[in-house]
């Protein structure tokens, strides 16, 4: 894709995330004039399939005509209005929607603007929880090994991901990580359930260690995503849940990158049969359009708090809580989940790339080629350490856009993408795959 657009200038101007401005003397940011569908456009004619969602956060592809419609209804009426003293309708209907997506047993919906901010909101909630419940010595997390949870301060600490964490130590509270379940460090020949079942021994005998000062128990639902797509067995949810029961400790499912559908399920905690205390969402919510995230908990938190005394009372705001507009955009979202038959299609989707994919799954250069719903990921053999931004360059060339962590290549398409898009992007993976040297 072209970038004649971008005057010099610019590049300077806007210091870009999770980037080393320097590398863009190299490889120049690539402008985007205007997307649709599963594709980004640039100023020149070229054009790219978004095979990652645009960082994980679209469903429904780009200018969806039934999400752009919604925000032009909202626009004309309310675009937003503080949250605290104040309600509005599309806020109220979002938050019973969501209950009720949710077994009804998550009943109170806490607004953020992001998925740092749940976190921030889920970590906050639980450790004031106890307090109110006469155990302020319960006040610390754990976490799975490699878990990530966002950059902000209290999130960076239950993260674990060297990458993101290690510049930033210092300024982190300790908290503590445990065996994580991804199957890829199974023993040979160990099936992933019975290392789902080891870890989940090995997050007991943690637990039953530090219970008294544990008030939660924070993971990454079925498929740990910046750890390089990790995928695990739904049953360490399942002993995780049982747990976090028998010593007393909250459960904080963050599905933030697989809720609304993203694991084959619209969250991943019902293939455990499981309802976490604290169920964290943003990304997806608001069909990826606008920066919405909420914290959903039980009736049993929403009363510590209930009292007369204001300090009992949740102390946490975000000034753009609840922003009516993105209501109305993760409202359109819902919409299209009911109308449409979304999840049982995918299915079908997701056979279908998995037919296309064999080439790719028997590649020599490939390993542990997976899926999980609408996930899809492998490593790639290369002991090049710039591997995922030349592969990130090869596949531009094959109009996609294709972000590798680290070695591994993940697919994590909109919903709308169609057969024939599907066999696109397969087959420029494979030409990219062969453009790398070593
Ligand atoms: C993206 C992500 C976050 C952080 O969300 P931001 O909106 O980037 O702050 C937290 N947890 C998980 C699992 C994520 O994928």
């Amino acid at each position: 894709m072209g970038n004649k657009y971008l005057p010099e200038r610019s590049v300077k101007a806007v210091w870009h995330p999770c980037t080393q401005m320097k590398q863009h003397e190299m490889s120049p940011l690539v402008p985007i004039a205007r997307g649709e569908g599963v594709w980004l456009y640039d100023f020149e004619g070229g054009r790219c399939l978004d095979a990652i969602g645009s960082w994980w956060v679209n469903l429904f592809g780009h200018a969806n005509p039934r999400i752009n419609a919604a925000i032009r209804d909202q626009l004309d009426k309310l675009e937003h209005v503080m949250l605290a003293g104040f309600t509005h309708e599309p806020v109220v209907e979002l938050s019973e929607r969501l209950s009720k997506l949710v077994s009804g047993q998550l009943g109170h919906c806490f607004y953020g603007s992001d998925g740092a901010s749940a976190i921030e909101i889920a970590l906050k909630m639980s450790f004031h929880y106890w307090r109110n419940s006469g155990h302020p010595e319960k006040n610390g997390f754990v976490s799975l090994q490699n878990d990530y949870h966002g950059e902000t301060l209290g999130a960076l600490s239950v993260t674990d991901v060297a990458l993101f964490r290690d510049q930033y130590a210092p300024l982190l509270r300790h908290s503590a990580h445990v065996l994580t379940p991804d199957w890829r460090h199974a023993s040979a020949g160990e099936s992933a359930r019975d290392y789902a079942l080891r870890a989940a021994a090995a997050l007991e005998a943690h637990l039953a260690e530090h219970h008294a000062e544990t008030a939660a128990l924070i993971v990454e639902p079925l498929v740990q995503g910046a750890a390089g797509m990790g995928m695990y067995h739904p049953d360490y949810l399942k002993l995780a849940r049982k747990l976090c029961d028998k010593y007393q400790v909250h459960l904080i499912a963050d599905e933030i990158a697989v809720g609304f559908g993203r694991t084959g399920t619209m969250f991943a905690c019902e293939q455990a049969n499981i309802v976490p205390d604290f169920l964290c969402l943003a990304k997806g919510l608001s069909g990826g359009y606008l920066p919405l995230s909420v914290v959903m908990t039980t009736d049993a938190v929403y009363q510590a708090f209930y009292d007369d005394e204001i300090t009992r009372g949740f102390l946490h705001s975000h000034t753009h809580a609840g922003n009516a507009l993105a209501c109305r955009a993760a409202l359109a979202a819902l919409d299209i989940f009911e109308q449409d038959p979304i999840i049982e299609t995918n299915r079908a989707k997701a056979a279908h790339l998995n037919h296309a994919a064999q080439p790719l799954a028997s590649h020599p250069k490939v390993r542990n080629f997976r899926n999980c719903g609408m996930i899809w990921a492998f490593e790639v053999e290369t002991i090049d350490p710039a591997f995922a931004g030349k592969f990130f360059q090869a596949a531009l060339k094959q109009e996609l856009l294709l972000r590798p962590l680290g070695n591994t290549v993940y697919f994590m398409p909109p919903y709308i993408i169609d057969e024939q898009e599907m066999d696109f992007l397969v087959a420029g993976t494979l030409r990219a795959l062969d453009a790398q040297k070593k």
